[in-house]
């Protein structure tokens, strides 16, 4: 049967919340994810933490804890006063390398809240001399947003030492300069295009002083256009001697490209990210004809299976409002993730949604792309993951569906088809991940169960 015209949204590629700019949506994440993670993220005891240097034989140091850091009193303090017992994993390797001398350079990835920020705080908090007032490090951040967390951090973990301040070199700033003033704060954090006025056009910062240069959300950085070539042209500025690392939430060929640029002679430290992988999850699909009997046979799953958290996936914003309503009539408590809402407002809805206060989201695949929402018991295709031109986005299903089924415990993924054309969709899923879909017949209790 054909889909009907009520229904059938899944085979039309269209995504309206697609006004946004990748570049933006990018940024967000990142924003998102930091505000989600104000612990560190639980890691697999299997993660693997992989280490490249040039010099074969210079010694591996980790440490377990931040004494053997040999830290300034009011430093450690700081630390401790954030609640840090220990090291993170990624900072167990880092911080002997970073805090060594002479200093080396180095390029960092791991995922969102494994310690990236508090490695680098930590190490630009170390290495300057607050008595000295004028700039001695200097930090780049894709955003306005990101740089004032990155600051909050260091004001934070450095609250113990006399002296030490922080400029914000970010749009709206610039007023508060005196051309070829030199800042009496020891710690410049700043996006590429201000500073980069900064230190060329208006002289308030002598490059031959900076003695530690931190690249921070290299991944977000190099979506930005610009960005690239600013943050190459402060490089250059550097002195030789300054040390320099490079921070980045994921690990591509466009990332490492640009940061064997601005980094020289790096260490390189990657933290592998848990694999996604489809093994735990059970994964079935169901057949309907319209979108309202999608949401019939959504109920019926409703009410057989007792299901904890749930995110439903829907193609465009439209449908994820309109099933959020029904579903609300039908007396859940539903959460909504889509594009018109302001940054903080996603933030509040992710983190009520993370911590229960609704057990089910409904949104769609551009809101959610790139977010980290751990630990859900089910995921629901109401529309498949389609790429632009219509064509299944395996990618982006795994994604989806590797959200639930973590840390050893069985998830649960439903597809919803409405039509031929989708279910050959689900047919090429099948054969590209090479695992069995099931039928699942939502009218029939006793088989649900
Ligand atoms: P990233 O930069 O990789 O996203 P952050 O440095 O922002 O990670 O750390 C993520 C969260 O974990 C933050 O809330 C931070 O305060 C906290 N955190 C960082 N290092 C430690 C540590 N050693 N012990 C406990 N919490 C930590």
């Amino acid at each position: 049967p054909a889909p009907s015209s009520t229904g059938g949204r899944g085979d039309a590629p269209k995504v309206e919340d697609d006004k946004i700019d990748p570049a933006q949506a990018i940024a967000e994440a990142s924003m998102i994810n930091k505000a989600l993670h104000s612990r560190l993220v639980q890691l697999k005891e299997t993660s693997q933490l992989e280490v490249q240097q040039n010099d074969p034989n210079s010694p591996l140091f980790s440490v377990k804890s931040f004494e053997e850091l040999r830290l300034a009193p009011e430093l450690l303090k700081g630390v401790y006063c954030m609640g840090f017992n220990a090291p993170s994993k990624i900072q167990e390797t880092a911080l002997p390398l970073l805090l060594v001398n002479p200093p080396k350079n180095m390029i960092a990835q791991s995922q969102s809240g494994t310690g990236k920020t508090a490695a680098f705080v930590l190490t630009m908090l170390s290495r300057v001399d607050p008595k000295a007032k004028y700039p001695q490090a200097l930090c780049l951040a894709p955003t306005y947003e990101l740089a004032l967390q990155i600051g909050k951090v260091a004001q934070d973990m450095g609250k113990f030492i006399d002296g030490m301040k922080i400029r914000y070199a970010v749009r709206g700033q610039t007023e508060n300069i005196t051309k070829g003033r030199i800042l009496t704060e020891q710690i410049v954090i700043g996006t590429p295009g201000t500073t980069l006025d900064w230190c060329h056009k208006f002289n308030v910062i002598n490059m031959k002083q900076i003695k530690v240069f931190v690249l921070d959300e290299a991944d977000v950085m190099i979506a930005t256009q610009g960005h690239q070539d600013q943050s190459i042209r402060i490089k250059k500025k550097l002195p030789p001697t300054c040390q320099m690392m490079l921070f980045s939430a994921t690990y591509e060929e466009t990332v490492m490209k640009f940061a064997l640029k601005i980094i020289s002679d790096p260490v390189t430290i990657r933290l592998k990210r848990e694999e996604e992988s489809l093994d735990n999850i059970k994964q079935y699909y169901v057949l309907c004809s319209t979108r309202e009997e999608k949401f019939e046979a959504l109920s019926n799953i409703y009410g057989v299976l007792s299901i904890g958290q749930a995110i439903i996936f829907c193609q465009t914003k439209a449908t994820a409002r309109w099933l959020a309503e029904k579903m609300e009539a039908d007396g859940h408590a539903v959460a909504m993730l889509v594009g018109d809402l302001h940054i903080d407002q996603r933030v509040s809805v992710l983190k009520r949604f993370k911590e229960g206060k609704e057990k089910l989201l409904v949104t769609t695949n551009l809101m959610a792309r790139g977010i980290d929402i751990e630990q859900v018991t089910m995921v629901i295709n109401f529309d498949l993951p389609v790429d632009l031109s219509g064509e299944p986005d395996f990618e982006t299903y795994l994604h989806r569906i590797g959200r639930t089924g973590r840390f050893g415990k069985a998830g649960l993924a439903i597809n919803f088809i409405d039509g031929p054309r989708t279910m050959k969709k689900l047919q090429r899923i099948e054969q590209h991940f090479g695992r069995k879909i099931e039928r699942l017949l939502t009218d029939d209790a006793d088989e649900m169960e």
